[in-house]
């Protein structure tokens, strides 16, 4: 007997004008492995821009954009141990990768060549992703970060993607340390996060 969903109500954009609506759709059945998460907060990136409004070409409408994702535990799966009910947590940019390859090994799963993206994504049971602009979402445990406690949780969701994506090179170029020179392009979305990072960092 096939098992329905979890229903969810999100955002969704339905064409190029990348207006979003209310739109109800199914999260899939949390599996053995899967940690099921109320959306409390879900940051905009521009990537969500340009996925809703097909700037890329590679929409598949519906979409439901949001890969900025922060939210409590609701459930488990037998086989999870990290996570528990309760916690806070974050879903970043992909939900999914083939952990096989040498981008996986490393750590590097953003280079993984089956990468899962949050939305807009092709899923291995075949279904589109959808974002986190949605009350709730299932997600692999493997893919699910913590968000310590104390940090606001609305002020965390936007370091799931635009914040790791300065932070990232930030620490691999060696700024993460007091008394660096660091130069800042433009004080967007990511550009004030290497500010705020910078002067964390000292
Ligand atoms: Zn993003
Ligand atoms: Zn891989």
């Amino acid at each position: 007997m096939a098992q329905e969903g979890k229903p969810a109500l999100g955002w969704a954009a339905r064409d190029a004008s990348g207006l979003l609506s209310p739109y109800s759709f199914s999260r899939r059945v949390q599996k053995e492995d899967d940690v099921t998460i109320k959306v409390l907060f879900c940051g905009i990136c521009h990537t969500d821009l340009h996925v809703a409004k097909n700037e890329w070409g590679n929409a598949m409408y519906p979409i439901v954009p949001g890969h900025e994702i922060v939210g409590v535990v609701t459930g488990v799966g037998r086989g999870v141990r990290s996570f528990k009910a309760g916690e806070t947590v974050g879903v970043g940019s992909f939900v999914g990768s083939c952990r096989a390859c040498e981008s996986c090994g490393k750590g590097y799963e953003n280079y993984c060549p089956a990468l899962l993206l949050t939305c807009n994504g092709v899923d291995y049971d075949g279904a589109t992703t959808q974002g986190g602009f949605a009350d709730v979402l299932v997600v692999n445990q493997d893919y699910v970060l913590r968000v310590p406690e104390g940090l606001p949780p609305a002020g965390a969701a936007p370091l799931l993607c635009a914040g790791v994506t300065v932070y990232s090179p930030m620490v691999q170029y060696g700024l993460d340390a007091p008394g660096m020179r660091l130069g800042v392009v433009g004080l967007g979305g990511l550009g004030h996060m290497a500010v705020k990072f910078g002067k964390a960092f000292g």
